[in-house]
């Protein structure tokens, strides 16, 4: 298959991080007969210095042109990178937004994943038998809160600010579909998320979410209010297989379950649109404090190539070699310093120190 691959390497760890998912995905053309043709365009802070604007829309057009995107992170440190003297709709973040809504990206999609061997990370209570959750959180991308009609004034002397939530049936259709898709692929079950006791959008969100049901009499299906999901995400997260829900909702549960983790260097995401198109990249920032020091975790990004391969390419298999060796790595006691026990009584034993580098050749080793 020719893999047709545009690359946002981006600012601060970045360009570290998508080396070695790069290195990874020319592991598995090799193996699997693939040919990858990697574009590489810019977004966020190396764009501004380049051209003066986040996201230049020829950028955009290279983007539209490819099969997927695959990103490191942008943005600098806010209190000291001049980007931030900018105007907001100039600053490196504005170029995200700007890809999302201009490629349609409307589902964003972040597993949360606890691997066995980084257990002690976990910051939940232990439970008998251990803690073992993966789920998914699908969270609705380009509608909601952040995209309504907003405005602040002053009316009659008091300062008052309003942000509008609305969503249109399809709006909420297309990413409930996603999440149904994506549980019949996983263990064929959906939670979504409302505040139907309050919200009209949310009323209207769970009627959807019914009507897209019966469509896939396999998945079970259930509504939670969101205040009650956030309760039990930290609960009893080994409830959840595909948890789907709007903006907002999505925004917090979704930083809510990577902490869970307690492993931020190890958690991928994908921002998808109705074709087989994605957007890939780590759920992590740019680490400015550790950027050049060739010290970052590299796995969530080459974890965010893997679901590249099984989303926008259909490569399920290529997809699982990628997983399996990256577990393989961790299991072989290979850690980035990130996810090094940590503690004066930490046991170190049979675990082994690698820079970002070294972590993605461990990987490419084991496929
Ligand atoms: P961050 O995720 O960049 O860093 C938070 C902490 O986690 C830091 O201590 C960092 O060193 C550590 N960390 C993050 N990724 C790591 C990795 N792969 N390996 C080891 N350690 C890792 O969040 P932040 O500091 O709040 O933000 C820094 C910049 O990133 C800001 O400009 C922010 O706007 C931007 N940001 C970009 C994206 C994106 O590109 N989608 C997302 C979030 C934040």
């Amino acid at each position: 298959m020719n893999l047709n691959i545009a690359v946002i390497a981006g600012d601060g760890i970045g360009p570290e991080i998508v080396a070695q998912a790069r290195k990874v995905l020319d592991r598995v053309a090799e193996k699997y007969g693939h040919t990858i043709r990697y574009t590489d365009i810019l977004m966020g802070g190396s764009s501004i210095d380049v051209y003066g604007v986040p996201l230049t829309d020829e950028t955009i057009d290279i983007a539209r042109k490819s099969d997927a995107v695959l990103m490191g992170s942008i943005g600098g440190d806010p209190k000291t990178s001049p980007w931030y003297k900018l105007d907001p709709t100039l600053r490196p973040e504005a170029g995200l937004l700007k890809i999302r809504k201009a490629l349609g990206l409307y589902a964003n999609l972040r597993p949360a994943y606890l691997f066995k061997e980084l257990a002690d990370s976990c910051p939940l209570a232990a439970r008998e038998g251990g803690r073992k959750f993966d789920l998914i959180i699908v969270r609705e991308l380009t509608g909601g809160l952040y995209f309504g009609e907003r405005w602040t004034k002053e009316i009659d002397g008091v300062r008052t600010a309003q942000d509008t939530l609305k969503y249109d049936e399809n709006e909420i259709r297309r990413v409930v579909k996603t999440a149904f898709e994506i549980a019949a692929k996983r263990r064929g079950k959906v939670t979504s998320v409302d505040k139907a006791n309050v919200l009209d959008t949310s009323r209207l969100w769970r009627k959807i979410v019914e009507e897209v049901s019966a469509d896939y009499p396999d998945i079970e299906v259930s509504s939670m209010y969101v205040d009650n999901a956030a309760m039990q995400l930290v609960l009893n997260p080994e409830q959840f297989d595909v948890v789907v829900t709007e903006n907002m909702f999505g925004d917090i549960l979704s930083d809510e379950a990577a902490e869970i983790t307690g492993s931020i260097g190890m958690l991928s995401s994908a921002s998808l649109n109705e074709t087989s198109f994605g957007l890939y990249e780590p759920a992590h920032g740019s680490a400015p404090d550790i950027a050049g020091q060739n010290i970052a975790n590299p796995i969530a990004t080459i974890l965010s190539a893997a679901m590249m391969l099984r989303y926008t390419f259909g490569l399920g298999e290529e997809a699982d070699a990628i997983e399996n060796a990256v577990r393989k790595t961790l299991s072989d006691g290979c850690r980035t310093i990130d996810i090094m026990p940590r503690g004066k009584d930490a046991d170190l034993t049979g675990l082994s120190l690698q820079k970002c580098d070294e972590m993605g050749d461990r990987v490419c080793e084991r496929i």
